[in-house]
């Protein structure tokens, strides 16, 4: 995808602090950063979100989740993590290719990504 910046920094024709690679899988550290340790987790195939992945690549997905989680706990020693997916614009997806935020958690940071009821 031409205009996928993503796929730029897959295809190193865009910068980003690359933190994993694997043959299906890259990660890196976001520009905004939720916490220390926030890394995105992102396809290496053009993929726009869950409603066109397959459920290899999902496979794929999820065991690079577990393979970055192992990576954060012994690199930050975080207390918890959450994983935040976007799927649509009306989800708030910002980059159109599949990916996970891997978000580090640490007691009292200040953070709360938790739901609230709406309804
Ligand atoms: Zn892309």
């Amino acid at each position: 995808m031409d205009n996928c910046i993503f796929c730029k920094i897959i295809q190193k024709q865009a910068f980003a602090d690359i933190v994993y690679e694997d043959p299906n899988l890259i990660a890196i550290i976001p520009l905004e950063q939720a916490s220390k340790g926030h890394t995105l987790l992102i396809t290496k195939e053009h993929i726009e979100n869950l409603f066109d992945i397959d459920e290899e690549t999902l496979q794929i997905v999820a065991v690079g989740v577990k393979k970055l989680t192992k990576k954060l706990v012994y690199e930050n020693k975080p207390t918890g993590i959450n994983l935040l997916h976007a799927s649509g614009k009306d989800a708030q997806q910002s980059v159109f290719h599949f990916h996970i935020h891997l978000v580090p958690r640490y007691k009292n940071d200040g953070l709360d990504l938790w739901i609230r009821n709406k309804l």
